[in-house]
């Protein structure tokens, strides 16, 4: 497992900067969630990270690698979307297994692994089922067990609850602490909810404008907000 560095990391889209000069490092193991409002560029950051997006100007770090030009199916890391992005005519099964039949994985390997990941998220019994057959909060483990089964070194989450109604997100966030823990791995989770962000993070990362506004854990953000943005969004008394 691996932690990341992030050292004055930039990115602009023709003329726009839109992330400007991010530092930030993510311990090994630790569980960061990026916060702030919609365009503030937490995906972006996100993106990057997972290789889906140039780096304008920096450098990231996973582990002790400098991984600025390193194609993204090289870099130990998993990417789980809001959309979730499963395949409609595959089963549960398949789009687990998916990345591994790409790598050509040996068939009996591939079946260990996707079983195991079906065990963790307790979706044993659906593996035979299609997208349309499964409920949102379903689909959305399937896009976790697909994570999960290629062992990286970092999850990366882009909002991946926010299609799913207020109960269930309850659950999810309950059993994404215990995967958390279950793997030992290093987690890197967006949200614009800052209920989600103080519930689940060991140290939250506060965005606005593509600049980080403050870093700390969630009752070091409540209790000694940086300035009047962090305690506005955090919701800390006054
Ligand atoms: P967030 O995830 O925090 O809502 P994003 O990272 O998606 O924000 O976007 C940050 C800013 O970058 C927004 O202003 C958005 O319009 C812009 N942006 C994101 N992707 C692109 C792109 N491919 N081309 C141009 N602008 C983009
Ligand atoms: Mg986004």
């Amino acid at each position: 497992m691996a932690g990341l560095a992030l050292k004055n990391i930039h990115k602009s889209f023709g003329k726009v900067d839109v992330i400007k000069g991010v530092d930030l490092t993510v311990e090994h193991g630790e569980f960061v969630v990026f916060v702030g409002p919609s365009g503030c560029g937490k995906s972006t950051l996100l993106r990057m990270i997972a290789g889906l997006e140039d780096i304008t100007d920096g450098e990231l770090w996973i582990g002790d690698k400098l991984c600025n030009e390193v194609q993204p199916r090289d870099r130990r890391i998993a990417m789980v979307f809001q959309s979730y992005a499963l395949y409609p005519h595959m089963t549960a099964y398949e789009n687990v297994g998916f990345g591994l039949t790409l790598a050509k994985t040996p068939k009996a390997e591939r079946d260990a692994k996707i079983r195991e990941a079906a065990r963790i998220l307790q979706m044993e019994h659906l593996l035979d089922r299609k997208p349309a057959q499964l409920s949102g909060g379903q689909r959305q483990r399937v896009a976790i067990g697909r994570a999960i089964v290629r062992n990286p070194e970092v999850f990366l989450f882009d909002e991946p609850l926010s299609n799913l109604d207020a109960a269930l997100r309850m659950d999810m966030r309950m059993e994404l602490s215990k995967l958390h823990q279950d793997l030992g791995a290093t987690m890197i989770y967006v949200t614009h909810d800052q209920v989600e962000a103080m519930t689940l993070a060991d140290k939250i990362v506060v965005l606005n404008g593509g600049i980080v506004q403050q870093v700390g854990t969630p009752m070091e953000l409540y209790h000694r907000p940086a300035n009047l943005f962090v305690a506005t969004f955090i919701g800390s008394p006054k």
